[in-house]
């Protein structure tokens, strides 16, 4: 992905902009909501809150991304993006829940937001997400494609908000403010669970897609030679880049058991994509401590 240095540091000044932005932007957001008493802008101040943590992330990600795995981290750093994600997801929905225990009861209570100042976050908050979105936009890495969609998501958040502070000020429907705020938490909370769950799934080394294991297992028992398989994982570092190992039991030696070795391979990469293969070779008759599994195939 990184084939010039150049862009390498480019993309990586941008994510530190970025970072720099939202984190002095939530505090701002999080002074102006209490300030104007406005539970809509708290609600998207912590979703702020959230994605500062992930550009924190991101940026130490890509800096770390470049130096590949280490003596110490042998398999890179790749991992620190599902961190990232479970911290972010973690504090967003905690965010958000006491976001709609303030917000509900105001619905009917709504109190007395200050339109103006909502106003005036908004067209912050949509200048500041807008600037940031540009920043990243000619970026190469998926890393920069991904924040800058978000980018334009979170501006369209800080639109209905402006939308919310002109009817508050100047139609006096205070009630649209909690309104608002349970709407972008509700929408906020619904699209990071998903994230999350799979995120803490892969951390705990689920199979990243059952499907394609399914599909490999069956590619497997049409392999000629092959008497039968165990000790069949497959797991994910970070969602992209998979690791797979297996045990074949074979009676083949020398050219041909090399063969069968290839084409194993070349199977795990046409199905899986990226992906660290481990094959042991085992005889058949051989003892194995780790054959108590439930993938053992017999063919
Ligand atoms: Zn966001
Ligand atoms: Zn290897
Ligand atoms: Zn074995």
């Amino acid at each position: 992905m990184h084939h010039l240095g150049g862009c390498k540091g480019q993309s990586l000044k941008n994510i530190g902009w970025a970072f720099l932005l939202n984190l002095s932007f939530t505090i701002i957001e999080i002074v102006g909501g209490l300030l104007t008493q406005s539970v809509a802008v708290l609600s998207d101040a912590v979703h702020d809150a959230g994605d500062t943590i992930s550009l924190g992330f991101a940026y130490f990600l890509e800096k770390k991304a470049a130096g590949g795995p280490t003596a110490q981290f042998s398999y890179g750093m790749k991992r620190l993006s599902l961190l990232s994600s479970v911290i972010s997801g973690v504090v967003i929905t905690l965010g958000s829940a006491i976001v709609l225990w303030e917000a509900i009861p105001r619905i009917w209570d709504p109190g007395e937001p200050k339109g103006a100042g909502m106003m005036g976050l908004a067209v912050l908050g949509i200048a500041m997400n807008g600037f940031a979105a540009l920043r990243l936009k000619h970026g190469a890495t998926q890393n920069e494609k991904v924040l800058t969609w978000h980018l334009l998501e979170d501006a369209l958040g800080w639109a209905s908000v402006l939308v919310g502070g002109a009817l508050v000020y100047f139609f006096k429907w205070n009630w649209i403010d909690p309104l608002l705020a349970v709407l972008i938490s509700l929408w906020i909370v619904r699209n990071v669970l998903g994230l999350l769950f799979k995120s803490i799934s892969l951390f705990l080394q689920a199979t990243p897609d059952p499907e394609q294991k399914v599909q490999f297992t069956k590619a497997l028992e049409k392999v000629e030679g092959l008497q039968s398989f165990h000790d069949l994982h497959l797991w994910s570092l970070d969602g992209e880049s998979h690791v797979l190992s297996v045990h074949l039991v074979t009676s083949l030696r020398d050219g041909p058991l090399l063969k069968l070795k290839n084409h194993v391979r070349e199977i795990s990469t046409s199905i899986l994509g990226h992906v660290h293969t481990t094959i042991e070779i085992e005889y058949p008759g051989e003892d194995c401590p780790d054959n108590c599994d439930v993938s053992g195939h017999q063919l």
